[in-house]
This record gives structure tokens, C-alpha cells and sequence, in this order.
């Protein structure tokens, strides 16, 4: 069984056929899928996919591209998702992001302290992105590393050896999207040897950058499969080893909510 830890399932990608994607992530073998909001809005959309879907959980969050179009009570509305909805079992996504630089760093890294704190005060994990921002991301986060432990994910990982290893003894979880599987993508296939199973994950970063073989195409969590028969691959373990040890990982960063509220109605 495989946990898809990041998808975004609102996405108008999948309008017209969210059921049948959802169905097809089951027989694939997926036991879970984590649908992470970007903005109020679609986090909103999250939890109540979460809510009609017992495959889905959700994650509530403003991610920093969107930081700057947030109304201030954009994320009042992200903290009472986060307290009183209890099919949220994460904050985010949010990070920072120097690549596309539609918000000023700074209004950025408001936005990520923000993110921290809440996680922290409700004892829930975090879902970093990082987008050539690494030093900044690592900056931050041993900040509050010195507070205590970070319970985090560095979410589609795409930095190099030594910001792995940075995030790892910072205590973080590296996740590997589809890009991980992409002939060019050499330098992400080397530090997905360094990340010791215990601390992998695997997501498909849905509707984005689908895996090796189905590149090209929207991508769904069914095609988390093929990441991680490819990270099997990589790290040179049985697919059988690599997901059951990527599932408990999860299971152990997220935790999930309690049996009878997972019996949604579908
Ligand atoms: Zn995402």
C-alpha cells in the first residue's frame, strides 16, 4: 500500500472526474492521499473533499506564491480550518519561493512563521515547499529547530546533497515527486541514495509533473506507483520493502484522525 502525501485534488484538472481518479488510486493501491490547499480558497475545497472522500485528507495553508493576494482574514479562515476540522492532519502547503517571486520574501517568510507556529501550537506537522530558496528555507527552520523539534516534510524535493542533509538533521521527512523519475534529473536520483528510508516519502504533486512512464499527461495519485517503483529502483530495496516503509513514515509524521471520523460519506 502507498500514500500519496500531496496532491492537489480541487484543481480544475479534476472537475469532471474526481471519483474516477480517486478509484483508480484505490486499485492502484493507494491507501491514502493528502489533498494540500495553495490559498483560503482551495483549502477550504480540500477539506471538503476530505470530507466526501475517506481515501482524502487534507492540509490547510496559503503557499507562498499566494502570500501576497492574501486578504487578512485569509488566514484567520486557514486557522479555524486548522482547530476545528478534524480531517486536517497537516499545515500547508507554505516555504518560501525565489523562483517565480511573485511575493516579497519577506511577506513570504511572515507567511512561513506563520505556518510554523500554528503547526507547532496544534501539534501538527508541516509541509515545506522550496523553490531556490534552500538557504533560506534551512535558515528559518533551524530558528525554530532551536525551540524544539521540527515535525516537517520538504515536500517534491529538488535541492542538492547538501541541503538533504541539512533537512535531515533538522529531523524532516524528504518527499520525491515525479521529477525524481526524469532521465535528467541525475542529482535528485543521488540524494534520494542518501535519504535513509525511514525519512522518505512519496507523492505525485498532482495535477503537476507527472512520473516516467505517464509524463506529459495529468497527473493523479494512482501514478505515485510509478515514483516509488522507481526509488526502489534507486535505493536498490524490494518496492514491496520501500512502500511499506514510506507508509509507515507517513503514518508517523501525519498520524490520521480517529477511525469513526474517517468514515466519510462516500
Ligand atoms: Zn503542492
Amino acid at each position: 500500500m502507498l500514500i500519496d502525501t500531496h496532491a492537489h485534488l480541487f484543481d480544475d484538472r479534476f472537475r469532471h472526474d474526481l471519483p474516477a481518479v480517486l478509484e483508480r488510486a484505490a486499485a492502484a493501491g493507494v491507501e491514502r492521499v493528502i489533498c494540500l490547499g495553495i490559498d483560503r480558497a482551495s483549502s477550504l475545497q480540500s477539506v471538503d473533499i476530505a470530507n466526501r472522500y475517506s481515501l482524502v485528507v487534507a492540509a490547510v495553508g496559503i503557499q507562498p506564491n499566494h502570500a501576497a493576494e492574501a486578504a487578512p482574514d485569509d488566514w484567520d479562515a486557514i486557522v479555524t480550518l486548522a482547530e476545528r476540522e478534524p480531517r486536517v492532519v497537516a499545515i500547508g502547503e507554505t516555504g518560501l519561493d525565489r523562483y517565480w517571486d511573485r511575493t516579497p520574501l519577506a511577506v513570504q517568510q511572515d507567511y512561513f512563521a506563520r505556518h510554523i507556529e500554528l503547526a507547532r501550537r496544534l501539534n501538527k506537522p508541516f509541509v515545506i515547499h522550496c523553490r531556490d530558496a534552500e538557504a533560506d528555507v534551512v535558515n528559518m527552520l533551524r530558528r525554530y529547530a532551536a525551540q524544539g523539534p521540527l515535525r516537517a516534510v520538504m515536500h517534491s524535493f529538488s535541492g542538492d546533497r547538501a541541503t538533504a542533509h541539512a533537512c535531515l538533521e533538522l529531523g524532516l521527512y524528504i518527499s520525491f515527486a515525479g521529477m525524481v523519475t526524469y532521465p535528467t534529473a541525475q542529482n535528485l536520483r543521488e540524494v534520494a541514495q542518501d535519504v535513509p528510508l525511514e525519512r522518505l516519502l512519496v507523492e505525485t504533486d498532482s495535477p503537476y509533473l507527472a512520473p516516467q512512464p505517464v509524463r506529459g499527461r495529468r497527473n493523479e495519485p494512482a501514478y505515485v506507483v510509478h515514483t516509488a517503483t522507481f526509488l526502489a529502483q534507486v535505493k536498490n530495496v524490494r518496492l514491496e520493502d520501500l512502500e511499506n516503509q514510506t507508509t509507515r513514515n507517513a503514518q508517523e509524521l501525519f498520524g490520521w484522525p480517529q477511525q469513526t471520523q474517517l468514515e466519510a460519506r462516500n
